[in-house]
Parts: structure tokens; sequence; C-alpha cells
């Protein structure tokens, strides 16, 4: 059911495939983005579209694999895949891949294909979790420095990371992971941006082992409006055990609280204040009802 745009094409779902020799699935270099389309009263919109699709091209520019097509063509790519497929609101998935033309790591004639998805998608970690917040686990799983590109590009080969981590606190019977950086200072969830609240001062990694996040950008802003001051700085486990209030940022998690890391309740245990406004107003804005 459904359509996906692949190369510049809309094609019908169960058509939009790949080769078993496709060089990205056995090598996991490619690029991707996570973008959500809101319903508004003025109708659906992609929340900060401009943003994601600039981040895909930087992605793809890092990983040095040449995007075929310019800003304007991605953009009308993610806004077709919405509404050629009547999406009132939608998670969008835009993805950069090598094909099937050459295998091995020294292949040099791969066509780097383009592919973007819909679909319907709620909260990402269950519509409850928005409000009574989710419990996390430090990893044992780090994230790598700028190095190795994870501040600046979504690309899916740091996925590897990121799905172990996951699948390791879900085991512990959490929710999410937190994962820290190899000096074990705070970074990232798996697939989102932390925030803490300490003494009204809120905090958050600085952009050293941890993806430069939309969302995360939203919220500062959001928080320097509400006159909260913003601090980005290295955060030890200690600080986050002994913080009043913790949430994770992210497109696919929008603004979840953290009510307990490594069975410590934060703060009260529950979405704290803070919290609840930021979130409260991010809502706001992605469904149109005050100004992005
Ligand atoms: N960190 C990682 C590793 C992610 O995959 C994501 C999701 O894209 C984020 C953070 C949050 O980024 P954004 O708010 O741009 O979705």
């Amino acid at each position: 059911d459904g359509l996906i745009w692949l190369d510049g094409e809309m094609v019908p779902w169960r058509d939009a495939k790949v080769h078993v020799l496709t060089h990205t699935l056995h090598y996991g270099m490619g690029v991707f983005e996570g973008v959500r389309a809101y319903e508004a009263e003025q109708g659906t919109s992609i929340f900060r579209l401009d943003a994601h699709t600039k981040r895909l091209i930087n992605s793809s520019k890092i990983m040095n694999m040449p995007m075929p097509y310019d800003q304007a063509t991605l953009d009308e790519a993610q806004r077709a895949a919405v509404r050629e497929n009547n999406l009132k609101s939608a998670y969008i998935r835009p993805m950069a891949f090598y094909g099937s033309e050459g295998m091995g790591l020294r292949a040099d004639n791969l066509k780097v294909h383009v592919m973007v998805a819909a679909w319907e998608w709620g909260a990402y970690m269950g519509e409850e979790n928005l409000t009574k917040g989710i419990k996390i686990a430090t990893s044992s799983y780090t994230r790598h420095h700028v190095n190795v590109t994870m501040t600046k590009a979504k690309s899916n080969g740091q996925y590897m990371n990121s799905m172990l981590a996951l699948q390791e606190a879900v085991s512990h019977g959490c929710d999410e992971a937190l994962l820290l950086d190899v000096d074990g200072y705070v970074s990232e969830g798996s697939g989102e941006n932390f925030f803490m609240v300490k003494d009204g001062v809120l905090y958050t990694p600085e952009l050293t082992s941890c993806l430069d996040g939309i969302t995360r950008k939203t919220i500062m802003q959001l928080a320097k409006e509400n006159g909260i001051e913003v601090r980005e700085k290295r955060i030890t486990r200690d600080e986050v055990y002994i913080a009043d209030e913790a949430f994770f940022t992210g497109t696919a998690a929008e603004v979840t609280p953290i009510r307990e890391l490594d069975n410590r309740p934060i703060g009260a245990g529950s979405r704290g204040p803070i919290t609840e406004k930021l979130q409260s107003q991010y809502f706001d804005i992605v469904h149109g009802r005050s100004p992005a």
C-alpha cells in the first residue's frame, strides 16, 4: 500500500525494492534522516524540513557520498511522500544508499540512490510515557567522538551501537539506554539527545559525541525564550542521579521525560515542571498553535 519516492519517481510500496547485493546492506555506508509531519489547523506541515534536508546533504558530504539531488528536489520528495500517501501526520524517512553496481570496499563505480518513505507513526515510546516518563539504564556501549562523524552526520553505520545499547537496556527492564562517551561523560540516548534540569538551569552535553539534534536546538531556543538558562557542558552520571528533572529529545521521541536512571528516581520520579512546560510548548509549535 502507498507510494515511495525512489530516485525521482513515485513507486508502489511493494516495488520499492533493493537487490541482495546492495552495497549499503553489506557495509552500512549510507545516510538518512528522520522527519515528522504534523497535522495543524492550517493543514499538514513538515517540522523543520529545511534543517533536516540540510543535515542529510551535510551527512552525505561528510560520508563522501555524492548526493544526486539538490535541496529543493529533496524537500519536494518529502512533501510528495506525505501528500501522495494522503497522510495527515507522518514519520518521514529519507535515505541515500549505495546500489549494487559493485562489491567490496574498493568499489568505486557505485551509484548513490535516494529514497523517501512516509507512514503514520504515533508516540515513539508510547503515548503514556510522554506523561509518565521512562526508565533508562547507563549503557555498556559507548559513543565515539567527533572524528568518527557522530555529531553532524546521521549515518547508517552508527546505529549498530545504538541498537545494541537499546537491546541491552530493554533486557534490563528499561525503556531506553543512556550512552556515555569514551571518557565516561553522558552523550545521548540510542536516538535522542539528553537534557537535565538542576536548580532551574537546563543542561545538555556539548556537541562532542552526540548528534547535533534538531529537536535539541528547538528546545534550547524555547528554554531561552522562557528565561531558563541553558548550559552545554560535560555531564557525569552522578550529576544525572541527583538532577531535579531529565528528558530526551528527538524527532521520533519528541520530548520524553526520564523518571529513572539505573534504578534511581530522578527528582520526584515523574515528569518535572520544566520538562512539562517545554514539552507542551514543543507540541504547540509542531502543531502550528504557536510560531516555530
Ligand atoms: N541522537 C541520535 C543518535 C539520533 O539518531 C537522533 C535522531 O535523529 C537524535 C539524537 C535526535 O535528533 P533530532 O532531534 O534531529 O531528531
